[in-house]
């Protein structure tokens, strides 16, 4: 009898070695594989060796990746075909809808309407050459590319809205890299790429340089202080150029 519990409890003991040996190794190999995606995640762009940080460029969607001014004119035209409205080559002020009020109350209110309304930002075309010179950007050794987008205080389709612009034109992978702020001036980047021409905020001054990128509204707005214009993404673009410059300042301080 003694030795049949003898027997019973080696294999008892036997067992749960085995148990531990088997829950040991797949914690293991669990955790090498969380290593590794960790690794691959972060370590993708390492900064260059002179360079003691990775390069952070913000990103602003509208008007800068997705053409809001562009797809607001279509739907305004479309929506209110018999109303006075604006030409692209006359718009002037950040405020689309600033400008539809001076034609009228009504006309202002219309304006607001339009990119309120479901599916608006989902809809916004992408500015010619964005989405290429974005990836190329994330792709670059010692850059990380976040998006840093305002939604309209009327959130309901808006905010949902930008992820999917993103997921849809960029890829699921983006949303890792989205920020959304009614605030720019808090968020830490060394570059804010942005058609608005005044950024204020909280932080003043803020961490970043701000890059005016063009847009129709602000063609004739003069760059201030230690902002610098950007004209679009297409390839005579110096979009480069402005994140190798400061990359060189972040290296030399
Ligand atoms: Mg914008």
């Amino acid at each position: 009898m003694q030795n049949i519990h003898q027997r019973a409890c080696r294999n008892l003991v036997k067992h749960f070695k085995l148990y531990k040996d088997v829950f040991s190794s797949q914690q293991g190999r669990l955790h090498r594989e969380t290593t590794v995606q960790r690794r691959t995640f972060s370590g993708k762009k390492m900064a260059p060796r002179n360079s003691p940080r990775n390069l952070r460029v913000l990103l602003d969607m509208d008007g800068v990746l997705a053409d809001f001014e562009g797809q607001f004119l279509k739907r305004f035209r479309e929506k209110y075909p018999h109303d006075p409205f604006v030409p692209l080559e006359e718009r002037s002020g950040f405020y689309v809808t600033k400008q539809y009020y001076d034609l009228g109350q009504d006309i202002g209110t219309k304006a607001f309407s339009i990119y309120e309304e479901k599916g608006f930002f989902l809809n916004l075309q992408p500015i010619e050459g964005a989405l290429e010179a974005a990836r190329e950007m994330a792709e670059m050794e010692g850059v990380d590319v976040y998006i840093c987008t305002s939604p309209i205080k009327k959130y309901t389709h808006c905010v949902v809205e930008k992820y999917q612009w993103l997921d849809k034109h960029l890829g699921k992978e983006w949303m890792e890299r989205m920020i959304l702020t009614r605030d720019k001036t808090v968020i830490n980047g060394d570059l804010l790429i942005d058609d608005k021409p005044n950024i204020t905020g909280g932080m003043n001054p803020p961490m970043w340089q701000h890059v005016l990128f063009t847009s129709w509204h602000n063609r004739d707005v003069v760059p201030q202080g230690s902002q610098i214009r950007l004209d679009g993404w297409l390839p005579h673009s110096n979009w480069r150029d402005i994140l190798e410059q400061k990359r060189q300042e972040i290296s030399d301080h």
